[in-house]
């Protein structure tokens, strides 16, 4: 594939997608002097307030990839559903770094496990299904519980549900029916679940931040932790797994790649090949943030070395918290406020989040539980 040299400042940087992540990158991405050039359908986004310029259409639109082509040195998305005729076309044209095999991959399941599974890394066992009479086949062949997600589109915990017995057979078979490409994966007990963001450059060099350790909450992040609490074992693991799958995949860019963790064992789950919501926290408590870090990747500039320099615990902010913690940032000089810019507050909408960090974990712990005590 064609590589671009190295682009720099001001050269203009095309962001597919205007959501946080494309924010957040533009922002570093201005830091540095690059102008930010965004798609999407959204007149004023998140990522256009603070861009150069907004390309207003639909993220498929081909006329709309090819004038941000054309106006941009070197393209990058924040979403994986990127429409593969578009990341092709950009590909072709030599402006697409990160090239289009990661969001292939990506935004299939069934390609995701298969890979993990051929670089012999571990995951759950899993079957891959097209219909009922298959599902009914691959759930003799398994052992509860086990979780059938739909192979393309699910996130957040959407397009998958967990069966604990034989008595949920019917409604995984009219689940299998309804979606047709399926996964069905064993539920794997766990301790906890971390997520390894790292980035990785043109020439192959690969920077890891912290492997952070991620608390959900109805399937939606709720915080991350930095530095997770695991073993040495646990924490070499996971990084030789993600060597192998980067050098494998040949990934260009920062990337996620989310774990379970149970004893010593560990169990890739799934891989986002982008900035991640867990790698947030690293925009204080790094000496470089995970969104910087990518647009030296993506603009063939050497990545900085990373050094974790405070402990810290970032907090999604979700719409029902906007009050929470603005009166927070009011009253307190504790955590370091982010605020997307959405335009309207939702019920479990990403607004923004907050990240503590302090010189010890005990005095991260503890503004966290000032603020969540707060709440009440
Ligand atoms: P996913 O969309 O694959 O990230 O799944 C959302 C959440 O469901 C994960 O963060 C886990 O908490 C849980 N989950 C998904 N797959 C499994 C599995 N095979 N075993 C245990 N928990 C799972």
């Amino acid at each position: 594939m064609q590589r671009n040299n190295v682009i720099l400042p001001p050269k203009t940087i095309g962001i597919i997608g205007g959501g946080q992540l494309g924010r957040m990158m533009a922002i570093a991405a201005r830091y540095m002097g690059y102008q930010v050039a965004v798609l999407d359908p959204t007149p004023n986004c998140p990522t256009a307030q603070v861009a150069d310029k907004q390309i207003t259409a639909a993220f498929d639109d081909m006329e709309a990839i090819k004038q941000l082509t054309e106006i941009s040195e070197v393209i990058t998305y924040e979403f994986e559903n990127v429409d593969l005729e578009a990341a092709t076309y950009i590909e072709e044209k030599g402006k697409l770094p990160q090239g289009s095999f990661a969001l292939e991959v990506t935004q299939n399941r069934e390609k995701e496990k298969q890979i993990m599974h051929d670089a012999e890394l571990p995951i759950p066992e899993f079957f891959i299904v097209k219909n009922g009479a298959e599902c009914e086949t691959a759930l003799e062949n398994i052992t509860y519980p086990v979780v059938i997600k739909t192979c393309r589109g699910g996130y957040d915990g959407k397009g998958q549900i967990k069966l604990t017995s034989v008595a949920d057979v019917t409604e995984a078979m009219e689940f299998a029916d309804k979606h047709q490409h399926c996964i069905i994966e064993q539920w794997v007990t766990f301790d906890k679940e971390i997520s390894v963001v790292f980035t990785r450059s043109q020439s192959g060099e690969i920077a890891f931040f912290p492997v952070g350790e991620n608390d959900h909450k109805d399937h939606i992040l709720y915080q991350t932790t930095v530095p997770a609490t695991i073993s040495d074992l646990v924490k070499h693991k996971a990084i030789d797994a993600t060597i192998k799958l980067a050098e494998k995949m040949n990934i260009i860019g920062t990337f996620a790649i989310e774990m379970f963790v149970n004893g010593d064992d560990i169990y890739l789950n799934e891989m986002a090949p982008r900035p991640h919501n867990s790698g947030h926290y690293t925009i204080e408590a790094c000496n470089i943030s995970q969104f910087a870090q990518h647009i030296r990747a993506i603009c063939g500039l050497p990545l900085k070395k990373i050094e974790l320099l405070q402990p810290a615990v970032m907090v999604n902010i979700l719409g029902e918290d906007m009050e929470h913690a603005l009166q927070h940032m009011t009253n307190s000089n504790d955590g370091y406020i982010h605020l997307y810019g959405k335009d309207a507050v939702k019920e479990k909408r990403k607004m923004g989040h907050i990240t503590f960090i302090a010189e010890n974990a005990e005095q991260v712990n503890q503004q966290v539980t000032t603020y969540e005590g707060e709440k009440a």
